[in-house]
């Protein structure tokens, strides 16, 4: 396993950790700046902010500082009431895709939706099995776009808690049998194209988390986030924690994902309206990289 304990040459930050400063929206060309800065060489950009600050001038500012994109957030939000819908859903994967290659991001993360206006608070119908089959076909074609493009895709699994709004897809071994489905080859090849992302957010609770992560092996690893979980959590989507405030084992976490391989960035991904946000991005900042040492 390696040392994190003196450097964070491995630190990666997801933008939306620093999305807001003082509680203010924080433009992305000023986050790129102040992680250049501290030397942090990698990040993970949302779709959003890269579109309020233009797809061409972020992939400059990537390009200038050597930044590395440890994932592009995000794809997926497949399931949908009608043919129109479904239609819809798959052009705008296909621009995230395009978006992804553009920026040279290591894969496209994706967050695959549940029933189709839960998001919005009312769900059109309560058939998840639907919205399951809805989100394997969405993932199969995109998958046949992604192989020619040579950009992995990374199922993330989201905590149960998502399951009607978010994502479907609720746990490692649920994503990598989509894996195993939809991308039969790929447990042979160095790097799947189809993966899963492991936010220790989502999957720390899974009594099956070790044994999913060595089934996942190398090539089906494509991201690896990290926050902590706070008791209590006050909000279901904005209280996630730095990482050792909580009650997550990281570092066991991250142990299994190296034995299998793994030796990419460590992504910190932290929505935080309560704590985080409300704080300068450049504390936040120096938290995570002091944290990345201490409890990643
Ligand atoms: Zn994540």
């Amino acid at each position: 396993m390696r040392d994190f304990s003196q450097d964070h040459r491995w630190l990666s930050i997801n933008t939306a950790t620093v999305r807001r400063s003082r509680g203010v929206e924080l433009p992305l060309p000023r986050i790129i700046e102040a992680c250049a800065r501290r030397g942090i060489r990698a990040i993970s950009p949302w779709r959003d902010q890269v579109a309020a600050a233009g797809l061409g001038p972020i992939s400059r500012l990537v390009r200038t500082h050597g930044l590395e994109l440890s994932g592009y957030c995000r794809g997926g939000m497949f399931p949908a009431v009608d043919a129109a819908g479904l239609a819809a859903a798959r052009d705008d994967n296909r621009r995230a895709l395009d978006e992804a290659c553009e920026l040279g991001a290591a894969c496209l993360v994706l967050v695959v939706g549940g029933l189709p206006g839960a998001l919005a608070g009312r769900a059109a119908h309560k058939d998840i099995a639907l919205a399951r089959s809805q989100v394997r076909d969405g993932i199969g074609q995109l998958l046949e776009e992604a192989r020619r493009a040579n950009m992995p895709l990374a199922i993330e699994p989201l905590h149960p808690m998502y399951a009607a709004d978010r994502a479907c897809v609720n746990t490692l071994e649920q994503a990598l049998d989509l894996c195993d489905e939809l991308d039969p080859s790929g447990a042979a090849a160095a790097r799947a194209a189809l993966g899963v992302a492991v936010d220790v957010y989502h999957v720390w609770w899974d009594p099956k988390l070790r044994q999913q992560i060595e089934r996942a092996g190398r090539s089906r690893l494509h991201a690896f986030h990290v926050c902590d979980w706070l008791t209590p959590t006050t909000d279901l989507l904005n209280d996630r924690g730095m990482m050792g405030d909580g009650v997550i084992d990281i570092a066991r976490i991250r142990s299994w994902v190296e034995a299998q391989g793994w030796a990419g960035y460590s992504e910190v991904e932290i929505f935080s309206t309560g704590n985080w946000w409300r704080r300068d991005h450049e504390e936040v900042l120096d938290t995570c990289i002091a944290r990345h040492r201490s409890a990643v």
